[in-house]
C-alpha cells in the first residue's frame, strides 16, 4: 500500500501556486500531531499490506522540524509494516535544505528528495516568487548527494515568458551537469485563486502563450531523451529506471491513504477528500473525527480516470481492465474512436495495451476525454 502525508505549511506563496497550505506556522507542531492521530484513526482504511511508498507532500514538508518528522515515522511504524526497500519520499525547498537538516532526513530514512527548484535562472525565480536563490537550488542537490541522498528528482516550469527557449535549455543543462535522476516538467498555469490569477483579471500580466507553451515542452521532450531521460509520464522523466514509484501507484490506480488537510485517498471503489483547512482539520481530528468527504466512484467515474491517467503513462491502458472497469464492452462501442485516432497517429496498440504516440501527448487530455464514457448508459 502507499501512504501520503500533506503537510500544508510554506514559508512564501509562489505566485502561481493554487495547492493547499498557510504561511502562518503558529500551530505547525499541533497540525502534525493531528497528522498523526489521523494516521491511527485511519490504520485499518486499507487491507493490511506493506507500506511500499511513503510520500512527505505539501506545501512545504521540508519545514518540518527533526522531532516532528519522528512522529509521523515513528507513528507510521508503529501501526503499519514499512517493507524493508520503501521509497521514501520528501518534497523540499532549496532554502530549507542546509546541511544538518539534509543529514537529519537521511539519518530518519528519506531516501528520496524531491525538490522545488522550478528553475536556476534567478530573474525566474524572482518572477515566480520563489523565496529560494538560484544558488540554493544547486547547492542544496550538491550536498544531498554528498550526504548520501542520490534518488533526487527536481521540478521545472516551463512556458515562463521569455524572448526564446534560451534559459529552459540552461536549466536543463544544469540539472544534466548535477546528474539528477528524475525531472519532473510542468507548464506555468494561471490558476483564478491565486496572484498570477488576480493579476490576470486585472490585465497586469499576459495569459500564457499557448504555441509558446507547446515548443517548449517538445523542445523539453527531445534536449531530456536525448540526455537519456525517459518520459514515462507526459510530465516525468526518468534516468535509469529511477521512476517515482509514489506517484506511479497513483497512475496505475493502486489504492492509497492520504493524510493530512486536503489530502485525499483511494481504496479502489471510492475516494475521500480531507478538509481544506488547518483549523477545520484539527479540530475534527481532535474530537477523533475524520473531516472527509466520501465520493463513490461508479463504473464510469472509474473508467475515465483510468484512461485520463493511464493514457498518460508509457504503460498505457490495458484493453482487458478497460472492459472490466467500464463493465460493458469498451472496445467495440470505442471502435471508431480508436480507429481515427489510430489513422491520426495520436494512439498505438499491441496485443494488450492501448498507448499515445509521440504526438498523441501533445493532445493527451482531449484523446482520454473523446474515449470517455457516459454515467447513465450503465
Ligand atoms: S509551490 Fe510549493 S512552496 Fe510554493 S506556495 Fe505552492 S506548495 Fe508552497
Amino acid at each position: 500500500m502507499h501512504l501520503y502525508l500533506h503537510i500544508p505549511f510554506c514559508r512564501q506563496a509562489c505566485h502561481y501556486c493554487d495547492f493547499h497550505f498557510s504561511t502562518n506556522t503558529s500551530n505547525k507542531r499541533a497540525v502534525v500531531e493531528a497528522i498523526a492521530n489521523e494516521i491511527i484513526l485511519r490504520k485499518d482504511y486499507l487491507p493490511k499490506a506493506d507500506i511500499e511508498t511513503i510520500y512527505f507532500g505539501g506545501g512545504t514538508p521540508s519545514l518540518l522540524d527533526e522531532e516532528e518528522l519522528h512522529l509521523l515515522l515513528n507513528t507510521i511504524n508503529r501501526h503499519f509494516t514499512v517493507a524493508s526497500n520503501a521509497e521514501i519520499t520528501l518534497e523540499a525547498n532549496p532554502d530549507d535544505l542546509q546541511r544538518e537538516k539534509l543529514q537529519q532526513f537521511y539519518n530518519a530514512g528519506i531516501n528520496r528528495l524531491s525538490i522545488g527548484i522550478q528553475s536556476f535562472h534567478e530573474p525566474h525565480l524572482k518572477f515566480l516568487n520563489r523565496i529560494h536563490s538560484a544558488h540554493e537550488g544547486e547547492h542544496c542537490v550538491r550536498t544531498a548527494q554528498e550526504i548520501g541522498i542520490k534518488n533526487i528528482s527536481i521540478d521545472l516550469i516551463y512556458a515562463i515568458p521569455a524572448p526564446d527557449h534560451g534559459i529552459l535549455l540552461q536549466d536543463m543543462q544544469k540539472a544534466f551537469s548535477l546528474d539528477i535522476a528524475h525531472i519532473s516538467a510542468y507548464c506555468l498555469t494561471i490558476e483564478p485563486q491565486t496572484a498570477f490569477g488576480s493579476w490576470l483579471k486585472k490585465k497586469k500580466i499576459q495569459p500564457i502563450d499557448e504555441e509558446y507553451a507547446a515548443q517548449q515542452f517538445e523542445m523539453l521532450v527531445k534536449t531530456l531523451a536525448e540526455n537519456g531521460y525517459e518520459q514515462y509520464e507526459i510530465s516525468n522523466f526518468a534516468r535509469n529506471g529511477h521512476y517515482s514509484m509514489h506517484n506511479s501507484s497513483y497512475w496505475k490506480q493502486r489504492p492509497y491513504l492520504g493524510v493530512g488537510p486536503s489530502a485525499h485517498s483511494y481504496n479502489g471503489v471510492s475516494r475521500e477528500y480531507n478538509v481544506s483547512n488547518n483549523a477545520r482539520y484539527l479540530e475534527a481530528i481532535q474530537n477523533q473525527i475524520i473531516p472527509a468527504t466520501l465520493e463513490t466512484l461508479s463504473p464510469a467515474d472509474q473508467t475515465n480516470e483510468y484512461l485520463l491517467t493511464g493514457l498518460r503513462t508509457k504503460w498505457g491502458v490495458n484493453k482487458e481492465k478497460l472492459e472490466m472497469l467500464s463493465g460493458r464492452s469498451f472496445l467495440s462501442t470505442h471502435h471508431a474512436d480508436l480507429e481515427k485516432m489510430t489513422e491520426k497517429n495520436w494512439i498505438r496498440e499491441d496485443a494488450d495495451n492501448w498507448y499515445l504516440t509521440d504526438s498523441g501527448k501533445l493532445f493527451a487530455d482531449r484523446i482520454s476525454s473523446d474515449l470517455f464514457i457516459d454515467g447513465e448508459l450503465n
